[in-house]
């Protein structure tokens, strides 16, 4: 192992540790309801944005640079790309709101709809596939470059508070114990550690891994933490999505190396 692949894994760990510890912050801001809300809701919204634009203007792209280096190991069509994300879309959409009944983000107040240990497993099973693919996504940015990592880290980072807040929240009132709350966000935290040790494991598929784990970027951003902003009142949060986008655009603007 050579010096700057050690710096690679040291640097993955400190991400991955980071964005598991925030899974855990979420999970423990249960017991501190009030003033947490509206912070929660400042980072879904900042998150959404911040999502969007990296799936959009960094993966995807990086995804295509990668193909046409005939970099893939199953297909190396540029159209595979798109097939990939479609196929990342459609798993956490699968999981999160085909074989789990009731699942939103945010706050879990639907005590009659979670009620019963199917209903609150079977939403664990969908955030557990997705905190898996949010630790693809940032090993395989890792892979490709710090640039890339580093800013699939951001838009993972942003959105693991309100996920372990809504795994808590929603353990609890399917009338589970705050033990098995607090828990279930670490299960996440331990999901996405678990999906970058099998990227960097599996790194031969980041061609194939990348363009998949950016579809689950955009399910996450687009169906799950967009429809949570737009039932807030008032255009604040609206425009805060606008900022998320913008933060990228300025990062890309200050550091991106080419
Ligand atoms: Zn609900
Ligand atoms: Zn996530």
């Amino acid at each position: 192992m050579n010096s700057t692949e050690t710096t690679r894994i040291l640097l993955a760990a400190l991400l991955g540790l980071t964005a598991a510890a925030a899974n855990l912050l979420g999970g423990s801001l249960i017991a501190h309801r009030k003033w947490s809300r509206q912070f929660l809701k400042y980072f879904i919204a900042l998150g959404a944005g911040f999502m969007l634009a990296t799936a959009t203007l960094e993966m995807i792209p990086e995804s295509l640079r990668l193909r046409s280096d005939n970099a893939s190991i199953f297909f190396n069509s540029t159209n595979a790309v798109f097939v990939y994300v479609l196929a990342g879309y459609f798993l956490v959409h699968f999981f999160e709101h085909t074989v789990a009944p009731h699942f939103h983000f945010g706050e879990e107040t639907h005590h009659e709809e979670v009620h019963g240990a199917h209903a609150s497993y079977a939403a664990l099973m969908g955030l557990v596939i997705h905190t898996f693919f949010d630790g693809v996504a940032i090993a395989a940015g890792l892979l490709v470059s710090t640039w890339l990592g580093g800013v699939v880290f951001l838009a993972v980072f942003l959105h693991k508070i309100p996920e372990g807040f809504t795994v808590s929240s929603l353990m609890l009132a399917s009338g589970q114990s705050r033990r098995a709350a607090f828990a279930s966000s670490a299960i996440l935290g331990a999901a996405t550690l678990g999906g970058m040790a099998l990227m960097f494991v599996l790194r031969s598929t980041v061609a194939d891994a990348l363009p998949f784990s950016a579809g689950v970027t955009l399910y996450v951003a687009a169906s799950d933490l967009i429809p949570e902003v737009n039932r807030e009142p008032g255009a604040g949060m609206a425009v805060l999505v606008f900022l998320g986008v913008a933060i990228l655009l300025a990062l890309k603007a200050t550091f991106r190396v080419q």
